[in-house]
């Protein structure tokens, strides 16, 4: 399959280098000039649980001279960044171009359905880790999986060619129309962690140092997986409290996304999250406050960091 990847960071690199090892026809699309560079000149680093090898039959460009419009673009930038991505680079989105979002958060087939048709927009969810520890370098521990159904809910061969494509990748992805119940799942367990995190500059495992920490934690989540029922998705509230639980006591060293945007002095992802989320509970109108004060407080973090 011939497919783009626009936003090459740690997700994006880890998909295009498993992609293209599996024999597909990849271009990385990124703004991160270092990257881009050190890729052309060494390929890519990519440390997996099958060894680290270097993959060197990727094709690199920035959005802005990208020529070709892929069978599949798949959408990998921060969810803030897609809208400045996709309107750089639409030489990407031809007439019979699929485009798939896998990323966090609520409103991603909202934002690309403002540049692409929605019967041609796939989302989904992803459990895959991935870091970028230096430019040309992408690593990934630990095993993950893949849901996605196309945006308007309709049976597409779309569908089957990209869940093909992904899983000769090693990707284990499934075709899943129940995707919406994982994603409010996912965005429950991001908004209630990541948001403290980000605030307390806490690991996930130190959140547990007094007993506020996992109270919170599942006060948001109680509030989301209301809110998700209210809007019709059957999230299963038991089973995210058990991933909550795991979490604070598996993970105790785990620095979350956003509290690495915090610390790096990155804007995090907080809109697409907990933004989110008190933007549906007001439509409908419900009271989510301990996640709207999070939301609150990591807008304060961002603006400061990011000053
Ligand atoms: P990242 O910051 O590592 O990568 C994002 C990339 O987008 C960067 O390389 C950046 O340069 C690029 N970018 C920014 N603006 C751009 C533009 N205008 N044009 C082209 N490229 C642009 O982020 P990530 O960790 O790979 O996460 C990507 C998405 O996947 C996020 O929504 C995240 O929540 C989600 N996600 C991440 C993980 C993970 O383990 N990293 C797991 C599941 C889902």
């Amino acid at each position: 399959m011939d497919v783009a990847i626009l936003g090459a960071g740690a997700m994006g690199s880890l998909f295009g280098g498993l992609l293209a090892e599996a024999g597909h026809d990849v271009t990385l699309v990124d703004i991160d000039d270092a990257h881009l560079e050190a890729i052309r000149r060494d390929g890519l680093r990519m440390a997996t649980d099958a060894g680290e090898r270097v993959v060197t039959k990727l094709h690199v460009c920035r959005p802005e001279a990208a020529q070709r419009a892929p069978e599949l673009l798949i959408v990998f930038t921060k969810t803030m960044h897609t809208e400045a991505a996709l309107a750089a680079a639409s030489a990407l989105i031809g007439p019979h171009t699929t485009v798939l979002s896998l990323q966090n958060g609520l409103g991603n087939v909202e934002r690309l359905a403002r540049s692409v048709p929605r019967e041609r927009i796939l989302v989904g969810v992803t459990t895959w880790p991935a870091d970028k520890p230096a430019a040309g370098r992408v690593n990934s521990h630990g095993s993950g999986m893949i849901r996605l159904m196309s945006a308007d809910g309709e049976k597409r061969e779309s569908v089957l060619r990209t869940v093909a494509a992904l899983n000769s990748a090693g990707l284990a992805c499934s075709a899943d129309t129940d995707v919406w119940i994982t994603i409010w799942e996912k965005v429950a367990f991001n908004a209630a962690l990541n948001s403290l995190c980000a605030v307390t500059q806490c690991t996930v495992g130190e959140l547990s140092n007094v007993p506020d920490g996992p109270e919170l934690a599942l006060k948001i989540v109680a509030e989301v997986a209301a809110l998700a029922r209210t809007s019709g998705v059957a999230v299963d509230e038991a089973h995210i409290v058990d991933n909550v639980r795991h979490a604070l006591a598996n993970h105790r060293s785990h620095r979350p996304s956003m509290l690495q945007d915090v610390l790096a002095g990155r804007k995090t992802e907080i809109e697409a999250i907990n933004g989110a989320v008190v933007e549906a509970a007001r439509a409908v109108p419900m009271a989510v406050p301990c996640t709207q004060t999070l939301l609150q407080l990591v807008r304060l973090v961002d603006a400061s960091a990011t000053r």
